[in-house]
This record gives structure tokens, sequence and C-alpha cells, in this order.
């Protein structure tokens, strides 16, 4: 026969088995194959409740990064039974890894459902090492899926919650994925009202959030869009959620309890299964010893030996179970009881207690409110928010963000009208501050209030103090102070002054404390946009066409 031929045929017997749900090689742990090829619960107690305490804790915490780590924390193992070597079918334990917990949330067959094809081998594809590629195929490209086709931990409608959770913390535009350890707020929750997507967090060395819209390094395309700092946004959503929750007080309280108390007893009954297994293998130890023919000195000593391992393994996991029992008892003590209902009447200091971990701040705050929606403006400081309620009740707010220049004020005209009105009519810094400050104006960054300084530096840079003003005339035609250019360009002016310095527009340093004048007629000032929006977007390399001034008009 051919080799082709005898191949397909293979082949073939092998999908119709598997079409009757018959192939197995291999059965996931927490399942056995009986000798009559039937497919159930692995017999030992400790393995079947391993197993379920993975899915329990997994619609829990969520995160398989978290599962895994609550399950090293707490010194639980996979009951693995190994498919081949000396080993074979014996039980052994073996530390979980983040590649097992992700298959095992992801096995259909936890759910009671015998599948085929799930990672079919791509015959147009191989791996330069001459592996076949085996990618996984969406459920609707499976070959085979046969559902209630033996013992399930898990229903499949938990199955398919499991998968699209795993699938929404993939963090990507759309999903929101769970709360998080880090220090801002609304990740997964905040909406960039300009173009939809969620937005980032990322934090400062010193702990300060940012919140970003990534579109520009998605879409590569202009206008950008704008974050903010996470504080102030922050602040107003914590606010508005402890609002909310007043009333909630009394059940939340009762509800803590009880979570407390049920992880408590679950961990409990891991460790009765574990201190039961000590106790059964030091047993089983001293019988083996006890009927071995003493003549046997050799057998006679490696048993005796054995049994002493077994008993010692059973000392240390009682002396654990006791360690675990006092730092943890299945009861909460009448104070700790208090101590709960207290900070539960009292949400403001429950919130903010050291105790409470921003993971749980988010939970809270995702269980009330759907999503926050931010207009974030580059020439306004002023940011429109809108929090969605779960429930369908928006509610509209308004925060000030910190920015960065006077250019980013939304009120700078009015507020640059006002500085020159009040020093034409001849006030000094100081009392042009006082003024400012009375009618509700702020610098940027919130600096807090106008000071003297403040107030003297803006007026130094606007050409308002000092003789700049009288050397107006020094600025010819197309040219500009650079702080102008830099202000109708909405970007830096020490980056301006960076480009002017590079030689990347013609301007010239004046002996007026260093200030510089630029040129930039209509069509340079399209060129510094374009470099303007590259820069922005994270390019590093500018073509030379970009960084090149074009040829400045001789002076008549
Ligand atoms: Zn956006």
């Amino acid at each position: 026969m051919e080799l082709h031929i005898m191949r397909n045929r293979l082949q073939r017997g092998r999908d119709h088995k598997a079409q009757a749900g018959k192939l197995l090689y291999a059965v996931p742990f927490g399942y056995v194959i009986l000798p009559n090829d039937e497919i159930a619960f692995d017999p030992d107690e400790q393995a079947r409740g391993v197993v379920q305490l993975i899915f329990d804790k997994f619609a829990e915490i969520r995160t398989i990064y978290g599962l895994f780590h609550w399950l090293i924390q707490h010194d639980i193992q996979l009951p693995i039974r190994p498919n081949g070597g000396a080993n074979k079918g014996q039980l052994e334990w073996h530390r979980p890894s983040i590649c097992t917990l992700a298959q095992t949330l992801r096995h259909p067959f936890y759910a009671g459902a015998y599948t085929d094809g799930r990672r079919p081998t791509d015959p147009k594809r191989k791996f330069s090492s001459g592996k076949s590629y085996k990618p996984w195929v969406p459920m609707e490209q499976w070959k085979v899926l046969i559902k209630d086709h033996h013992p399930a931990y898990i229903s499949w409608d938990q199955y398919l919650n499991n998968r699209k959770q795993i699938e929404q913390n993939r963090n990507e535009p759309g999903s929101s994925g769970v709360p998080r350890k880090g220090a801002a707020l609304l990740p997964g929750i905040l909406v960039c009202g300009n173009c939809g997507r969620h937005m980032q967090a990322s934090y400062h060395a010193s702990g300060m959030g940012h919140y970003a819209c990534n579109r520009q390094y998605v879409e590569g395309t202009e206008p950008r869009c704008y974050g903010l700092a996470a504080k102030s946004l922050d602040e107003l959503v914590a606010q508005q959620v402890l609002r909310a929750l007043e009333p909630a007080a009394l059940e939340l309280s009762i509800k803590a309890r009880a979570d407390v108390e049920h992880e408590r007893q679950r961990l409990d009954q891991h460790w009765q299964q574990r201190l039961k297994r000590a106790r059964y293998d030091a047993e089983l130890a001293e019988r083996r010893y006890q009927e071995v023919d003493p003549a046997h000195r050799l057998v006679a000593a490696t048993l005796e030996k054995r049994w002493e391992e077994t008993l010692n393994q059973q000392r240390q996991v009682q002396e654990e179970y006791e360690r675990f029992v006092r730092a943890k008892p299945v009861q909460l003590s009448a104070d700790e009881q208090t101590r709960i209902t207290a900070l539960a009447s009292d949400i403001p200091a429950l919130w903010n207690a050291p105790a409470t971990t921003n993971a749980d701040r988010k939970q809270i705050l995702r269980c009330l409110v759907e999503r926050v929606v931010v207009h974030v403006r580059c020439d306004s400081e002023y940011v429109d928010t809108t929090i969605h309620w779960a429930g369908g009740f928006e509610s509209q707010h308004e925060i000030v963000r910190a920015v960065g220049t006077y250019a980013q004020l939304r009120d700078f005209d009015a507020l640059m009208n006002r500085v020159v009105e009040l020093r034409e009519a001849g006030h000094a810094a100081p009392e042009i501050a006082r003024r400012l400050n009375a009618e509700g104006f702020s610098p940027p960054k919130r600096r807090g209030e106008f000071t003297s300084p403040v107030v003297y530096q803006l007026l130094k840079r606007r050409g308002l103090i000092g003789d700049e003003r009288s050397h107006d005339e020094l600025v010819g035609k197309n040219e500009w102070w650079l702080t102008d250019l830099a202000r109708k360009l909405t970007m830096s002016h020490l980056k301006l002054r960076d480009w002017a310095v590079r030689g990347w527009l013609h301007g010239r340093k004046t002996p007026l404390q260093g200030r510089w004048i630029v040129w930039a007629d209509k069509d340079e000032v399209r060129r510094l946009r374009k470099l303007l929006a590259d820069s922005r977007r994270g390019v590093n390399t500018y073509t030379s066409e970009l960084k090149t001034p074009k040829k400045r008009p001789v002076a008549k």
C-alpha cells in the first residue's frame, strides 16, 4: 500500500474514533480512565478537592496570575498522574504553573465535554525546527464537540464564562478585564470621549498615575487624543461612589464576614485532606514494615526508614496545619467581627483603610460604575466627565486637570486680558496676584495660587515687564517671539527652542534675557505642525524634509 493511502486510512480511522468520542490517549488531571475505558473523577478525594478549588477560586479572583499566586501562597499543589514512565498512573503532587492553570481553565474536558481538533495541524506552516504548527482555533472550528460525555467539574455555562473572562483579561481595546493592583482606580472602565477607546494607566516612578488614550500608537493617525493625571479624576469618582455606597453599608458588612469565613473553611478542608493523606501514608508504611519477614534485614531496614520518613512528614503537616489555624481560625474572632462591622458602617474609613487594597477598591467600584467617559481637550484644563452607573443612570461632572503650560488653560485669553488690564492700570505683581486669586483664576500645573513671583514671570514672558515690549520692533515680517509661536502650535516653548537650536527652523537669540525670535511663514507653520505630530506619535527619526527649514527670503 502506498504511504499516503495508508496515512489517509489511518487518519480516517482516527477521525472516526474521535467522532464517536472514543479517541483518548490521556485525560487531564482530576480524571482517570478506568480499565473499561470509562472516564471517571480521580478516586483521590484531595485530588478532586484541588480541581474544584481551582475553578471556585478563579470565579472569585478572575485572573490566572492571581489564581497562581493564591495557590503558591497557600502551598496547594496539583494532582498529576503521569502518562508514562516508572510512575505511570501514580498520583504525584506538582507545583502549579501559570501555563498549566491556563490550559486547565480553558479545557472543555472539565465541563464534561469531549473535543477533538482544538489545535489542528496547519499543513501550510512549519516551525523552522521542522515541528508542525498547531494553532488554537475558535470553538466553531473544532472538529468534534460532544457535551455531557463524562462527569463534569463545572457547568458548560461556567466554562464559557471562564473563557470569556480570560479573553477579557487580555487588556485589548473593548475588553474591560479585571481590577488590577495599580494605584489608579479606573483602568478597564475609563473611556476616551474623543475616540471611544479604553484609556490605559501608566505610573511615574513617584507613583503618580496617568491615563492616556493610545489611539495615536494604535492607529498612527492625527489628531491625537489627550490624557490626564489620574489623581483628580480618581478622587471625583471615589467620592461619588462613596456617596452612592452609604445605604449599602450593612449588607456589605454581612457579605464581608461571610466571604472571610468561607475562604477559611475552604482552606481548612484542604488541610484536613492533607493530614488524612499523611496519616494514611504513615499507617501504610508501618503495616508494610510489620509484615516483612525480619530475616530479610535489608528490606526491613528500607521499610523502616520509609516508615520513619512518613511519620516525619505527618508531623510536619500537622505542625503546618496548627500554624495555619493559629494565624487564621476558621471562625472569625469576636474582635475581627466587630472590626469588620465597624469598618463597613463607616464606608469612607473602610475605603481609605491601609488594609483595603486598590484591587478591593476597584472591585467595589466596578459593582457600581459601568464606565467613566472623559473628554480631554488639549486647550483646556477642564475635563467633562460622565459616570455611567450600573442600571443606566448617568451623572455629569467637571474636573480640573493639571496642565503644563499657560497655553493649555481654557481661560488663558481671559486671564491674559485681565493681567494686561491690571498691569495697565498700574498695579504691581503682588496686587495683580491677589486680584487674580480673588477672581478665581489659577496658574497651570495647579501650582496652588498666583503669587507675585508667578505673576512676575508671566508678565516677563508676555513682555509686559522689563523692556521687551518696546523691542517689538525687533520682530520682523513672519517673525515671532518663540513663546508666541509655541503657543500657536500648542507645544512646549522648551521643545521649540530645542528645535531652533538644532537649526530645524530659522531663528536668532536676542540679547533680551536670551529670548529667541524665530521666523515662520504659513508653509513653515504647516511643516512644524507635521513635525510636532510625528514627535507626538513617538517617531524619533524625522525625515530630513520635515527637519529642514524653508529657504528664507532675503530681507529688502
Ligand atoms: Zn482617544
